[in-house]
């Protein structure tokens, strides 16, 4: 039998004599994740560039079924493109689709929305790049992917197990990186509400830091019930969550607010002292509507990108003369959509 809930489970069918042996299956580590990817490339003709290893450090966060599916996806990129092995390149693509979502490259954007985009994620990767223990930024784009205008993610270096109060205090700026952004290029009026799963995602996380995770200095290492719990099988009748009083739920408003009011004078920090960077990224999101974590890294150096990967040679070198890039395309590149090249390795 199989559960994701064991903790609403009725304790008469966990007697001894019936379930007595209880695995835990967690998200595969770098090495688990390694070996189930061989398991599925069996199944796909693969070119001689593919490293199951590589693509496993990239990864950290997939479940099974989500590398099935990796793989899966890139053997469909392979086919589209009519190529007879699936390559690292495909791999990457299938990656980027399952983390950010597909492309919608038939939506069209104005010109003013491509912009506000571009300022918006460009004011979440460098509030992230900034920030104190904040998983380094992998990609930005500002290509239409399911419902979202743009998408700036993030990717832990390694798997990660549990997080420090830095770390998500990081996460809470970065989150209003984009929103301080628009603020700044649009003024109070022009905002737009492009934001408001921002909003909510810090929302949420600085109330669990108050309410569950004990990470609020005023409120304590306590766990504060506020009867929110969704209502699971045996757990709805009669079992009522006891709810806080009136005056500790009015402190944690307080705490959550005070958490959220730091977080983003924090971020407006950072981003009106990098105005400069803020500027140049948003230029180069027009430009190449994605950049990796390379080009932002040149970005944040003071100096303007090389193009991706495939705009250029391929290798995207880390060059300061980036004057003589060559403007031929490879058409194998564009076709496999703007995103395209194989990851840089750094
Ligand atoms: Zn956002």
């Amino acid at each position: 039998a199989a559960t994701n809930r064991p903790d609403v489970l009725d304790p008469a069918l966990l007697r001894p004599g019936r379930f007595d042996r209880q695995v835990v299956v967690g998200l595969p580590d770098i090495r688990g994740r390694e070996q189930i990817l061989k398991v599925h490339m069996r199944k796909v003709p693969l070119s001689e560039d593919v490293e199951a290893s590589k693509i496993a450090r990239g990864t950290p966060g997939f479940s099974g079924a989500d590398l099935a599916n990796l793989v899966n996806e890139s053997a469909l990129f392979a086919a589209r493109a009519n190529k007879r092995l699936v390559g690292m390149e495909q791999f990457e693509l299938a990656k980027d689709k399952i983390m950010m979502g597909a492309e919608r490259k038939s939506m069209v954007m104005s010109e003013d929305e491509k912009r506000n985009t571009a300022y918006h994620e460009a004011g979440h990767a460098i509030v992230g790049r900034l920030m104190p223990e904040h998983d380094p930024v992998y990609k930005v784009s500002i290509i239409p992917r399911g419902r979202a205008l743009g998408v700036t993610m993030f990717l832990p270096e390694e798997d990660r197990y549990s997080h420090s109060r830095r770390h998500i205090i990081s996460q809470v700026c970065s989150l209003f990186g984009g929103r301080i952004a628009e603020e700044m290029t649009l003024g109070k009026d022009g905002v737009t509400t492009g934001a408001s799963n921002d909003i909510e995602r810090a929302t949420e996380i600085a109330r669990n830091m108050v309410t569950k995770w004990g990470l609020s200095e005023k409120m304590g290492p306590l766990k504060y019930d506020e009867g929110g719990e969704e209502v699971f099988l045996g757990r709805s009748a009669g079992q009522h969550n006891q709810a806080v009083s009136d005056e500790t739920a009015m402190e944690i408003d307080r705490e959550v607010r005070s958490i959220i009011d730091e977080c983003y004078a924090t971020a407006e920090r950072i981003l009106g002292e990098n105005r400069d960077k803020l500027d140049m990224m948003a230029e180069a999101l027009m430009m190449y509507e994605t950049i990796d974590a390379h080009q932002i890294d040149a970005i944040m150096e003071g100096r303007m990108p090389d193009p991706p990967g495939e705009w250029g040679d391929g290798a995207g070198g880390l060059g300061a003369n980036d004057t003589e890039a060559d403007s031929t395309p490879s058409d194998e590149g564009r076709d496999a959509g703007p995103i395209g090249g194989p990851a840089q390795e750094h």
